[in-house]
């Protein structure tokens, strides 16, 4: 096809650009290039947007097959709900602040605070002391920042060594280990402090103590916040986990909707991409190759070509993508093989008197020492609990999710063996009695990236082939967040044209020295 460049304005024809991958990433950065006035096509290989965001409805019941909630803790994920007009379609979860962690078989309330942990039993008298010397061992230690050596020695630490030198074994087994697997499918000794809480992470350097860290950046966080609005601007924003009514895709839907229909390209698989700079231009250097997919739909198709191009497809999606520069192959063999983790959903609902202990709140997660008390899932929602809208009166919902790292195996078993591992999880945890009068399956073979030990290797190949290809951006759950929230981030902040400039006003210096 013919490039035809679409005039937006007085100044001059529209940029245009490709993104690729319809999942929230490349959603939200499709929609915030669209309003500054760029002419955007969003290619996607299935015959819907949205990716890892899945909600869906059958027999009274609504579920969320990927993402359940999210959180708003970015200012941009704000910005976004707002401009979208989702404000009084965001649902809250009553009590969310009821959270359980599963211990000696048993669900127990976690503590919403760290005053509350210290007066509850939900740690030993040996652990809670450990918590509070924290900030008196750890607080002058600066230790990161004194030799490169120690440096490079922590750089590679992993979440669990990282919290049980501050606060102790018991801490990352009962509160670590659960949160990690309920938050990335991942475990203590495989993720990598660094990239998997890098704030964290940079709180220790500045900081030395995590506790001290956290409390001052709060104060200076809300002062920087008071110094700067008036009160009058102050929004009333409730802070914490929430969905949309009708699930987590009402967000994507809405983003697919802001976009219209003829900028989004579903069932189209991209295949190649080529750059090739034509005289020193910025413009139209992309041609992108994609197959039609569906069964009335086959082969390969080129499409008009576009200015910049950002890749929001998992890394193992562009591992299989071929990608040309002035005109010979540029090989991704640089990029390493990303770690997943597996993972299956299984949606249950049971008859309220079916539920003997039916508890009130956000869910239960399960530590992996819990297995030797028989349990084996990594944790249930009470998704009815939390939006009551979501099953019928006579009815509970509920997610429960089963793999991840500690049971890789698990997460592909077959139907039948799901079942009776999550009904005898749910018998011990809540009561359930009998079997589910409603059951579902859904499983994610790479639910997750694993951001392990060695992920600073992916991240380098990633600003490789951003450095190699010019006008190429990367973005996604691949870098900087595993959340909805920064992945909205990461796609919302890819300013193409910034990057375009810089890289020709480079190479226009570059020829003059
Ligand atoms: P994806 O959603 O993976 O989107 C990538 C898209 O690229 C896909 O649609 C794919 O089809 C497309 N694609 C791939 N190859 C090509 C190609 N060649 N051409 C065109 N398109 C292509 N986060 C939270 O914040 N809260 C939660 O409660 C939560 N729960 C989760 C539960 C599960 C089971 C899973 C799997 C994830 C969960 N997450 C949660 C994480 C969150 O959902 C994801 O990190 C986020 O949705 C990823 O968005 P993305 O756009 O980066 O990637």
């Amino acid at each position: 096809l013919a490039p035809s460049m679409a005039s937006s304005s007085k100044e001059g024809p529209a940029r245009r650009v490709a993104v690729v991958g319809g999942g929230v990433s490349g959603l939200a950065a499709a929609y915030k290039l669209e309003s500054q006035g760029l002419k955007v096509t969003l290619f996607e290989t299935e015959g819907r947007a949205g990716g890892k965001i899945r909600s869906a409805t059958e027999d009274g019941l609504i579920w969320d097959e990927g993402a359940n909630t999210m959180t708003e803790t970015e200012a941009e994920v704000g910005r976004l709900i707002d401009d979208l007009g989702l404000r009084e379609k965001q649902q809250f979860p009553i009590s969310q602040n009821k959270r359980y962690i599963a211990k000696n078989g048993q669900p127990e309330l976690i503590p919403s605070n760290p005053i509350a942990l210290i007066k509850s039993n939900f740690l030993s008298p040996q652990s809670k002391f450990r918590v509070i010397l924290e900030p008196f061992l750890w607080r002058y230690s600066g230790m990161k920042n004194n030799t490169s050596k120690v440096s490079d020695e922590f750089s590679h630490e992993s979440v669990g060594g990282f919290f049980e030198r501050h606060f102790g074994k018991e801490v990352v087994d009962y509160l670590i280990d659960p949160f990690v697997s309920g938050t990335s499918a991942g475990d203590p000794d495989s993720l990598s402090m660094r990239h998997a809480f890098p704030e964290m992470w940079d709180l220790e350097n500045k900081f030395g103590s995590i506790i001290v860290g956290a409390i001052r950046s709060r104060f200076s966080h809300k002062s920087k916040k008071g110094g700067n609005e008036k009160p009058l601007e102050k929004k009333k924003i409730q802070r914490g986990s929430f969905s949309f009514q009708g699930g987590m895709q009402t967000l994507t839907d809405t983003l697919c909707m802001a976009l219209g229909k003829d900028n989004l390209k579903l069932n189209s698989k991209v295949l190649s991409l080529s750059f090739n700079d034509v005289g020193g231009s910025v413009s139209n250097n992309w041609l992108i190759s994609y197959a039609a997919q569906g069964p009335m739909r086959k082969g390969s198709l080129q499409d008009q070509s576009y200015d910049a191009v950002i890749m929001t497809a998992p890394l193992c999606n562009v591992q299989e993508m071929k990608f040309l520069k002035r005109r010979k192959p540029f090989v991704l063999d640089f990029l390493p093989k990303v770690t997943y983790l597996p993972l299956s959903l299984i949606i249950t609902s049971f008859k309220k008197e079916q539920i003997k202990r039916p508890l009130q709140g956000f869910g239960v997660l399960v530590p992996s020492k819990e297995q030797a008390n028989g349990l084996k899932t990594i944790g249930t929602l009470f998704s009815s609990m939390m939006f009551p809208d979501r099953a019928p009166n006579d009815q509970y919902l509920y997610t429960t999710f089963v793999g991840g790292s500690r049971n890789r195996d698990l997460a592909g078993a077959s139907m039948d063996e799901l079942k009776e591992i999550v009904v005898s999880d749910m018998r011990k945890l809540l009561g359930a009695e009998g079997q589910p009068v409603f059951l579902k399956h859904v499983y994610w073979s790479k639910a997750f990236p694993l951001y392990g030990h060695d992920y600073d290797l992916v991240l380098k190949s990633i600003e490789k082939m951003e450095e190699n290809l010019p006008g190429f951006f990367y973005a996604g759950n691949h870098r900087g967040g595993l959340s909805v929230g920064k992945a909205i981030v990461s796609g919302a902040k890819v300013e193409p044209w910034k990057g375009v400039i810089m890289k020709m006003l480079g190479a226009i210096i570059h020829l003059f020295t």
